[in-house]
């Protein structure tokens, strides 16, 4: 693609990539049916972010780079998050992860930072509200901002606990998957009856949770990891590390794959270890986010509009990259 450079043909451009990504993610997150890759997106996406970033007077509320989450559904009691559920920055390559890394540190004043690098799960973001050890709520990310009370569907999931271990109040977050061994069963079973097969894990996981009938939720089979909370003075912990173990503590399931990592290094060597053990595990992954360890950092980092800084998602590159169904003409 010949890529010129007039102003009128960049904004042409501009308004190209936010009505295909707008509708792209229409279909992946609303019908649950994405018809191109997740690669494919995030480089439209990145296109996208670039010219905004060339000409900020140009952004307009109704770019895909303005919003927190997805789009609301209907059907479902809405739920406002006592604190937001944002989305991640992404990482394309080790050069965007040393950057991340090099930012941090130097905004920190410090010489080390330490970050806790885990697995990116390719499912949906919940957030679980106990009261006194009791599961009363869960709610989807929604928007973000706003999310769907999907607490009866979450009840049906085994690992979730309805009462925790210790009589603790608190607002834990996490991811809800579908194992690879239940997907490919319930599109086989799709197949048998003629219905058209899930694209991904996650769509079929997505899909299960906005089911009307709870007992078709139980049978997708689905699963949880936790991996974040929304602090308060009863749920404070130091660390990252130490609110996987207060998550443990208290009877919640977290992935173990993860690693404290102090050097740059030591992030790649987790990345390229993660990157070939991928294939192995029981659940997608679509990647591995890193987060600084140290909650008072955190913090201190604080947010952008739809991402923490103290984190960056580092996204594998697609293993086969699908065709473009309906890509955007570049206008000259
Ligand atoms: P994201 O998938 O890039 O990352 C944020 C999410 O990661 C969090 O919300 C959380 O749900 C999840 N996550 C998994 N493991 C985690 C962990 N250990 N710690 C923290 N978070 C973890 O962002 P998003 O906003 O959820 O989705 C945007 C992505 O969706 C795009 O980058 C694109 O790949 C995909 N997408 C694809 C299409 C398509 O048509 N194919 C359309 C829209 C979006």
């Amino acid at each position: 693609m010949e890529q010129s450079t007039t102003p009128e043909a960049l904004r042409h451009r501009l308004e190209d990539l936010k009505q295909t990504l707008n509708e792209y993610a229409y279909q992946y997150y609303v019908l649950d049916k994405p018809t191109v890759a997740d690669s494919d997106y995030d480089r439209l996406y990145h296109e996208l972010e670039a010219i905004e970033q060339q000409h900020p007077e140009w952004i307009t509320s109704d770019s895909p780079t303005q919003r927190v989450g997805d789009q609301l559904l209907e059907g479902f009691d809405k739920v406002t998050h006592s604190e937001a559920m944002y989305s991640l920055g992404n990482a394309f390559n080790h050069a965007d992860v040393d950057a991340f890394i090099d930012r941090v540190t130097k905004q920190a004043g410090r010489e080390h930072v330490q970050f806790m690098c885990e697995c990116k799960i390719d499912g949906l973001a919940v957030a679980l509200t106990y009261e006194n050890g009791q599961f009363v709520r869960g709610a989807t990310r929604g928007n973000g901002v706003i999310g769907e009370n999907i607490t009866t569907n979450l009840k049906t999931i085994k690992s979730i606990p309805l009462r925790l271990r210790q009589s603790v109040s608190a607002e834990v977050r996490g991811e809800v998957y579908m194992p690879k061994q239940s997907f490919v069963a319930l599109n086989e079973e799709r197949d048998e009856l003629g219905l058209e097969p899930f694209a991904n894990p996650r769509n079929a996981a997505a899909g299960g949770l906005r089911q009307i009938n709870p007992k078709a939720v139980a049978k997708r089979n689905l699963n949880v990891f936790l991996y974040g909370a929304v602090y308060t003075e009863d749920f404070m912990p130091e660390s990252q590390a130490e609110l996987f173990t207060q998550l443990e503590e208290i009877g919640l399931r977290t992935n173990p794959l993860r690693q404290l990592c102090s050097t740059k290094e030591e992030v790649k060597h987790y990345i390229e270890t993660i990157s070939q053990q991928r294939h192995d595990l029981p659940y997608e992954i679509d990647g591995v986010v890193i987060k600084v360890n140290d909650v008072n950092l955190q913090q201190e980092l604080g947010f952008t509009v739809k991402a923490p800084r103290w984190a960056i998602a580092y996204k594998f590159p697609a293993q086969v990259e699908t065709t473009i169904v309906r890509d955007v003409e570049w206008t000259v």
